[in-house]
């Protein structure tokens, strides 16, 4: 399978770049994972958003849907020869008004995930684990049904010791990493100690940073991470960079 950042700020856009949001692939398969703002007009740069399969939101903060509603648009106007197919949005229930908002009759339907629950989206079959955070938001272990391979995304989260068997063995682990040193046991979001510790513990293969701040050196907070995650290498997430996994 192949990541592709779209956008990888935390909280809000920020010198030409934007929040959340990652174009997960497998196959002819098009997964986007969260819809910050800019997803968009960065996705439009890797594919026609009419070639999406489905999307997948961790959470209902702005900045992990803000394009939700522009994508729906898109996906209602952009005018075709054939009839679009119905796109499947997924979102946890936990929050009626907004998932009452990923229908949009004819155009989108929202779907229900839970976290007892596997899911089976397409050729990857995900399953989920509620994160520390002030709304409701689930991580996901995304396992690619055809390679085994296992990607895991924190989405947001505060320290949360069950990580270190969520993220497993996984071959690549994207982890919520807004705060440097010295914030630990944040009720939002890892440091970057924490997402190295994550990392090693669960023996991870590699490790991204994503929810990145907009201010400091973002090349201290990678060394924070990798002081803590020893021989597993750490990586920043930047839009348009891509993982094969
Ligand atoms: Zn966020
Ligand atoms: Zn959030």
């Amino acid at each position: 399978m192949k990541l592709t950042v779209l956008g990888c700020l935390g909280a809000y856009p920020y010198g030409g770049q934007g929040t959340t949001s990652y174009l997960l692939q497998s196959g002819d398969f098009n997964l986007l994972l969260d819809a910050g703002s800019s997803t968009l007009v960065e996705l439009e740069k890797e594919l026609d958003p009419l070639d999406l399969d489905a999307v997948i939101l961790t959470h209902y903060h702005h900045d992990h849907i803000a394009d939700l509603g522009v994508l729906q648009y898109y996906w209602q106007l952009y005018p075709t020869q054939t009839p679009k197919p119905i796109l499947p949005i997924y979102g946890h229930m936990e929050d009626d008004f907004h998932f009452n908002d990923l229908t949009m009759e004819g155009v989108t339907e929202g779907r229900a995930y839970f976290e007892a629950e596997a899911l089976k989206i397409g050729p990857f079959t995900v399953t989920f684990m509620k994160t520390i955070h002030p709304v409701p938001c689930f991580a996901m272990r995304f396992v690619e049904d055809a390679t085994g391979k296992v990607f895991v995304f924190t989405g947001d989260s505060g320290y949360l010791e069950s990580f270190n068997e969520f993220a497993k063995d996984a071959d690549l682990f994207l982890a919520d990493t807004y705060l440097f040193n010295g914030n630990e046991r944040h009720k939002a979001h890892f440091t970057a100690q924490e997402s190295g510790t994550f990392a090693k513990n669960a023996d991870v293969k590699k490790l991204v940073l994503t929810h990145l701040p907009q201010q400091g050196d973002l090349e201290e907070l990678r060394q924070q991470a990798q002081a803590a995650s020893g021989e597993i290498p750490v990586e920043l997430a930047a839009p348009h960079k891509q993982f094969i996994i």
